[in-house]
């Protein structure tokens, strides 16, 4: 049995450990908070109660998810280590430094970083060849698909035993082949969201007219067909058309609008903050959890079914 070692228990990492512990590995976590500790047994019971929703199979023999009081004793043994906290490449490296002279040196390290090159964090470290990026989506109990990303000093080995070990889960490995800042699928997202903010900024648009049409009109289309086919079902000459004329046209700013720097000056960071671009009360936070988890869960079975 696979011995894994999560280190960060914030929003990525009881999912992440969840999943690994229902795939059948021996799951131990850590977090350096002592509240982060204390709320992991919440945060991971709401993890598995989703999983099961979905239909997963349960490989963990009814073992428990162990939290761990320190480091040393979170990775004490184990096979295989990913870090998932905040992201900050010189704490990333911190933690790696710091793990690797616990663990063995057949030990497998991972980052769920979101986009900073795994070969910046591999300059860092003693055995740069056993680390990989695992980069999960959130809520990553409940999205299948995972990035695979080699800096260049991983081994392909290394990335082999990654696609393997998310394949034997039951999830969806995605090989990313070169080390790019943000890899594939967080350089997708932000050109798009770079483009509704522009269009909300410009006024094109309110933001519930752009949430219908992206969700409506694109997303919901987009998790059927992928980008690559849809332009097969459009027709490449249809790109071509349009590309020509609208391409030039789009938001290419290369810093962030004042529309989101406005804001996070001012405290409205979203929903952890109760106002960001909507304003949520505490029962409205509540409700939209568990109606984006129960619609995602729907989803999920319909497009795998
Ligand atoms: P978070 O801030 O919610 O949680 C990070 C956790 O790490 C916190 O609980 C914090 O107490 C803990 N921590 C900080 N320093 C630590 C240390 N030295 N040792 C142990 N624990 C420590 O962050 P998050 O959103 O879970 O993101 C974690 C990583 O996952 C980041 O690299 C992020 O970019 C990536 N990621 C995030 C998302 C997302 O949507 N939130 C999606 C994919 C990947």
């Amino acid at each position: 049995m696979t011995k894994a070692a999560i280190i960060g228990l914030g929003t990525m990492g009881p999912g992440i450990a969840a999943t690994l512990a229902r795939g059948g590995m021996s799951v131990t976590a850590y977090d350096a908070s002592a509240d982060q500790r204390a709320r992991a047994a919440q945060n991971l019971a709401l993890a598995q109660t989703v999983l099961g929703n979905l239909g997963v199979p349960n490989k963990s023999n009814g073992s428990e998810i162990r939290i761990a009081e320190t480091l040393a004793d979170c990775v004490k043994g184990a096979d295989f280590v990913l870090e998932t906290v905040p992201e900050k490449l010189d704490l990333k490296i911190e933690i790696f430094r710091e793990v690797e002279k616990l663990v063995d040196k057949t030990c497998i390290l991972a980052s769920d970083t979101s986009g900073i090159p795994i070969t910046k964090i591999q300059a860092g470290v003693a055995h740069p060849e056993r680390l990989v990026g695992m980069h999960w989506s959130n809520p990553p109990h409940i999205i299948p698909m995972i990035e695979v990303v080699a800096g260049e000093k991983t081994s392909p080995e290394i990335v082999k035993w990654m696609v393997d070990v998310i394949k034997s889960i039951g999830l969806l490995p995605v090989v990313v082949k070169k080390d790019v800042p943000g890899f594939v699928e967080n350089r997708v997202l932000y050109a798009l969201m770079r483009e509704c903010v522009d269009l909300v900024d410009q006024g094109v648009i309110d933001v519930e007219g752009l949430d219908t049409c992206v969700s409506w009109g694109i997303g919901y289309k987009l998790a059927v067909i992928g980008p690559m086919a849809l332009l097969d079902m459009a027709g490449l000459d249809i790109y071509q058309a349009v590309g020509s004329y609208l391409n030039k046209e789009l938001c290419n700013r290369t810093d962030v609008s004042k529309y989101v720097t406005d804001r996070t000056a001012s405290g409205k960071l979203g929903i952890k903050t109760g106002s960001g671009i909507f304003d949520y009360t505490p029962e409205r936070i509540a409700e939209l959890r568990e109606q984006r988890a129960r619609k995602l869960v729907s989803v999920r079975k319909t497009l795998q079914s």
